[in-house]
């Protein structure tokens, strides 16, 4: 790859690689197994792998290969790993670089899948964890420890939408000792430079934004070569987490058009949270670069845009939410998000419903409030849309 390529070259031409057909679109290479010319060809790559060896899909493919570096080249990190969905890259991350007696602090708005694993799996294996408010440097600065490995944060947290300061958070980590763990998804690989801002490992489910599409599920981490090939390779090779190549090849057509699609989103989210904002049956409208957001300053600093999400909090409670939600017509209701069709869900009786009433509200997840993944259709006809919804709630 040509390092002076801009993010937008690099997601259409890096880590391609052309079979003797010279084909211009990437190919899948649907195969788990690789043929050796020789015996000592196949004892030579059990030894070690060159640039161009495979083994076995579970280790690596050279279509899931294209996805790693075409990923790791826009986020400029030395290396990848795929994986089969994002929850089997944020458990690879945890639990490889972890061990019993291990402390570990993270931030506690977190996908529900990932508080399991945080909460309950971690715990279960002898590991230490420090639930913290995530926007609350000193609640970090407290809560990290001589013992600390790892701090684990989403970037914008699911469903309320708080901006972590990454720098902030990095540093306190580090100071430490601890490698700082980011889930990405919020601020997508395009509009937040998560590796430059100091954390350590970089987690997306590839699943939202990379597919784009809604059809498949993977994941991937980002990180050191260091990282990646001696701490996660050996956990994920031997655990079982890989990416289809099928998947893969999907993951890595998605890259090309990432850019062009998430910045229309964004742009779209933008103006309906501008438009909706104030709106007589709103108690709030969120969006991260919103003036009314909390951390618009920092997500201004941060990010170039404030993502493709934005929440609704509606008067009304639940009953008001669910009009709204039923009223809809383009909008569809899917707890899904980052898909070219816009879509809906009302999380605390979706994504965030095994929560205790007291947790949700801690969270700041109250029963009017709606999650909006804004898609690619025209931005006039989804604010006609979630007006006529929003008047009949
Ligand atoms: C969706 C999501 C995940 C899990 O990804 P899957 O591909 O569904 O396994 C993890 N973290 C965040 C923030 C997500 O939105």
């Amino acid at each position: 790859m040509n390092n002076d390529w801009q993010p937008k070259t690099r997601l259409v031409h890096a880590g391609s690689r052309r079979s003797q057909y010279n084909e211009v679109s990437e190919a899948i290479f649907l195969t788990q197994g690789f043929v050796y010319k020789t015996a000592e060809q196949a004892e030579a790559r059990f030894i070690e792998l060159g640039e161009d060896e495979f083994i076995y899909a579970r280790y690596g493919n050279p279509t899931v290969r294209m996805f790693e570096e075409r990923i790791a080249a826009l986020e400029g990190a030395e290396d990848a790993f795929a994986t089969a969905s994002g929850m089997a890259a944020v458990s690879g991350a945890l639990f490889s670089a972890l061990k019993a007696g291990d402390h570990v602090v993270c931030s506690k708005a977190l996908f529900g899948s990932c508080l399991y694993v945080a909460e309950t799996l971690l715990r279960r294996f002898g590991v230490e964890v420090t639930f913290v408010d995530g926007t609350d440097l000193a609640a970090w600065k407290t809560a990290v420890r001589k013992d600390t490995r790892l701090c684990f944060v989403e970037a914008i947290s699911n469903p309320t939408l708080e901006v972590i300061d990454i720098q902030s958070v990095a540093a306190i980590a580090h100071a430490a000792g601890a490698l700082l763990v980011v889930d990405a998804v919020f601020s997508t690989p395009i509009f937040q430079r998560n590796l430059e801002l100091g954390a350590d490992v970089v987690i997306y489910s590839a699943t939202k934004h990379i597919d784009g599409g809604g059809r498949c599920l993977g994941g991937v981490v980002l990180g050191s070569r260091d990282f990646i090939r001696k701490t996660l390779e050996p956990y994920l090779k031997h655990t079982g987490g890989a990416l289809s190549p099928f998947n893969a090849w999907v993951m890595l057509k998605g890259l090309e058009t990432l850019d062009l699609r998430c910045n229309a989103a964004a742009d779209t989210a933008l103006m309906l949270a501008t438009a909706l904002e104030g709106h007589e049956k709103l108690l709030r409208a969120i969006y991260p670069t919103l003036p009314s957001h909390p951390e618009q300053a920092l997500a201004a600093r941060q990010m170039t845009k404030g993502g493709t999400v934005l929440s609704l909090d509606l008067k009304g409670g639940k009953p008001a939410a669910f009009r709204f939600l039923n009223a809809l017509k383009i909008v569809k209701i899917s707890n899904n998000l980052g898909d070219a069709k816009s879509l809906v869900t009302h999380p605390a009786t979706t994504t965030h419903q095994r929560l205790s009433p007291a947790q949700r509200s801690e969270l700041g997840i109250s029963d009017g409030l709606v999650r909006l993944s804004v898609g690619l259709e025209d931005g006039s006809d989804l604010l006609h849309d979630l007006v006529g919804a929003i008047n009949v709630c």
